[in-house]
């Protein structure tokens, strides 16, 4: 029976006799599973993953080095820690399986403690350096999220930008986008609270996010400022997704508790990115000046960018 909280050790070696002795050593406290030879070893590697491997290196056909390398290679996203264990007393076979890649490197006739001390070390290292991967992409993700509506936030936004402009450029696709800016809001504050405040943020970014489509990408670029990306949009036609939108927050109430609801209204500015903008920064400018524009008139309404703009 095999019990999934053990870690799995795969023994590879040619000798009968040194393969028995190392599953005895380890079966009290690890899964094992013995190849006696390279191709075999590859077999199983691909049908399980050990969380460490003892490889022997002298081997008929495929040696130890070249079984290193082919593990190497079939766990190049998640490696996995490799002890030699040999009877090969070379420095220049140590040395040459660390600069490998292999962890570490015991010599038969090996020491059961020994073995078991740097088993365990190893698994720990390996461990805790998975655990040190997991925090780190977590904290990569974090670093793209605004906390309070869950969406990306403006380095997000940046980055994305940065790559469907390539797409734009290289596939001669329209890219547009919307910057819209939530009209009077200080006076959500004002009259409510930080606190319904947020929550009017909140369901505002959650109504956003489901107006637009699967290809379209959604920032919060400031603290009542959001941005639409729309690739393969043009101009006009992100025009009419701003005014569709605008007009769709006509009829979304947001429920702000003691049976209240609450309306807001957004200005938008709309600019299409163009052949003669070096980056977005000149297309994030011209949306700015065309929502400026917006408010100027008035609010609650979309502008686009003057003609006169769009290619310079
Ligand atoms: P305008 O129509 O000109 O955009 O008016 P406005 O009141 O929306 O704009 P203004 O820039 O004067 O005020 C923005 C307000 O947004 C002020 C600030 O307190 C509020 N705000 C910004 N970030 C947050 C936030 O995270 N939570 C809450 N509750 N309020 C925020
Ligand atoms: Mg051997
Ligand atoms: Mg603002
Ligand atoms: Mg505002």
């Amino acid at each position: 029976m095999s019990d999934s909280t053990r870690p799995t050790i795969l023994i590879v070696e040619d000798e009968q006799s040194s393969a028995t002795l190392m599953l005895l050593l380890l079966a009290n406290h690890y899964e094992t599973e013995v190849a006696h030879n390279g191709e075999r070893a590859i077999e199983l590697m691909k049908a399980l993953r050990p969380d460490l491997i003892l490889l022997d290196v002298v081997m008929p056909r495929m040696d130890g080095y070249q079984v290193l390398e082919a593990i190497q290679e079939l766990y190049a996203d998640d490696p996995v820690p490799v002890i030699f264990i040999t009877g090969l007393n070379t420095p220049d076979a140590e040395v040459r399986a660390l600069s490998d890649g292999a962890v570490d490197f015991i010599h038969k006739p090996f020491q059961p403690d020994i073995v078991q001390a740097r088993i365990r070390l190893h698994l720990e290292l390996q461990y805790k350096t998975k655990a040190l991967t997991k925090a780190n992409k977590e904290l990569e993700r974090l670093s793209r999220i605004d906390p309070l509506t869950e969406l990306a936030n403006r380095r997000h936004l940046e980055e994305t930008a940065a790559h469907e402009v390539d797409r734009a450029r290289r596939q001669q696709r329209p890219l547009s986008l919307i910057t819209l800016d939530i009209d009077h809001f200080k006076k959500v504050n004002d009259q409510y609270g930080h606190i319904i405040g947020d929550l009017v943020l909140k369901a505002f970014a959650n109504y956003a996010s489901q107006f637009m489509r699967a290809s379209d990408f959604l920032a919060r670029t400031g603290g009542e400022e959001f941005v639409f990306l729309l690739p393969d949009t043009s101009l006009d036609n992100a025009t009419d997704v701003a005014k569709r939108f605008r007009l769709a927050l006509e009829s979304f109430n947001i429920d702000i508790g003691n049976n209240e609801k609450l309306q807001i209204r957004v200005s938008a500015g709309v600019a299409q990115f163009t052949d003669s903008d070096i980056n977005i920064e000149g297309t994030f400018a011209r949306a700015d000046k065309a929502l400026y524009d917006a408010k100027q008139q008035g609010r609650n309404k979309v502008v686009a960018q003057q003609a006169s703009q769009a290619s310079g």
